[in-house]
C-alpha cells in the first residue's frame, strides 16, 4: 500500500502521524487489562457478578483477541488466582515476592504454577472448578500458530505504521501484554505502596494512590482485605476504573 499516497489524500502528512504507534500502545495496554482485570480476575475468579452466556463468551472471545500472543487461560488463571488468596503470602502462594524474592524465581515460580494448571485443564484431568470454559477457543489460544500469528499482525503493524526507529522498542510489550500486567500485580502489588488495613494476614499493598496504571488492580491491600467487593478503592482520592467499567455494563444490564 502506498501510504504516503493514503496520507495526501486524507490530508495528513506522515510526521503527523507519529502518533499511531503511541496510540497503538495505550489501546492494547488499556484494552487487554480491562478485560483481564473485568473477565479473569472480578468474573472468572471471584465471581463479582454474573452475566448470560452469550456475554460470557462474548467477554472470552474479546479477552482471547485483545491478549492476543500473550492469551490467559481463564479457567488456569482462576484457580491460581483463587490459590493465590487463599495462601496470599505463604510459601503455598504461587507467586508471592516475599517468599520469592529474585524476579527471575519469581516469574518462574508463576510460569510453572500457571503451565500445570492449563495442562491439567487442557488434557481433561481437571474439570469441575466452576470456572468458565470454551475448549475450542482455549485450543486455539493456546496453539503456537496463533500466538505466532498475532505477533506477526503486531511486527507488521510497526513496519507499517513506524515513524521512528525507538518505537520498535515497545514491541516486546505487545508480546507479553497480558503476562506483563499480571506481573506488575503480582509483584508491585505486594512489594511496594501503602496500606490501608494492617491487618490483613499478607503483605499486600496499595502501589498507586491513584492506579491510572491498572485499572483499580493495583490496591492490592483493599482487594485482600475485601476480596469479594467490586469497588477496589476505599479511600476518597483512590479510582477503581475496573469498578467504574462494571458499574456502566450493570447499568446496560450486561451484567447483574
Ligand atoms: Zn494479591
Ligand atoms: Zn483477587
Amino acid at each position: 500500500m502506498d501510504l504516503n499516497g493514503v496520507f495526501h489524500t486524507i490530508g495528513l502528512r506522515r510526521d503527523k502521524l507519529d502518533m499511531i504507534i503511541l496510540f497503538f500502545f495505550f489501546a492494547h495496554w488499556y484494552l487487554s487489562l480491562f478485560f483481564q482485570t473485568f473477565f479473569l480476575h472480578r468474573y472468572t475468579s471471584h465471581k463479582m457478578f454474573k452475566m448470560t452466556p452469550f456475554w460470557e463468551k462474548t467477554f472470552f472471545l474479546l479477552t482471547f483477541i485483545f491478549q492476543g500472543s500473550s492469551f490467559l487461560h481463564p479457567a488456569a488463571y482462576g484457580v491460581m488466582h483463587r490459590k493465590h488468596h487463599s495462601h496470599a503470602d505463604t510459601p503455598e502462594d504461587p507467586h508471592s515476592p516475599v517468599h520469592l524474592t529474585n524476579i527471575i524465581s519469581f516469574n518462574l515460580s508463576t510460569v510453572n504454577e500457571y503451565r500445570k494448571l492449563v495442562n491439567e485443564f487442557m488434557s481433561g484431568e481437571r474439570k469441575s472448578d466452576d470456572v468458565p470454559r470454551w475448549y475450542l477457543l482455549e485450543k486455539i489460544g493456546e496453539s503456537v500458530i496463533t500466538r505466532s500469528g498475532f505477533i506477526l499482525l503486531y511486527v507488521l503493524f510497526y513496519v507499517e505504521f513506524a515513524t521512528e526507529t525507538w518505537q520498535y522498542a515497545l514491541l516486546p510489550f505487545h508480546v507479553f501484554m497480558g503476562s506483563m500486567h499480571g506481573f506488575i500485580v503480582n509483584w508491585f502489588g505486594h512489594k511496594r505502596g501503602y496500606r490501608n488495613f494492617e491487618d490483613t494476614k499478607d503483605n499486600s499493598k496499595n502501589t498507586l494512590p491513584l492506579d491510572f496504571l491498572m485499572m483499580g488492580e493495583l490496591y492490592q491491600n483493599n482487594h485482600h482485605k475485601r476480596p469479594n467487593n467490586m469497588n477496589f478503592a476505599v479511600k476518597w482520592f483512590e479510582l477503581d476504573l475496573g469498578y467504574i467499567a462494571t458499574l456502566i455494563l450493570k447499568k446496560v444490564k450486561i451484567v447483574h
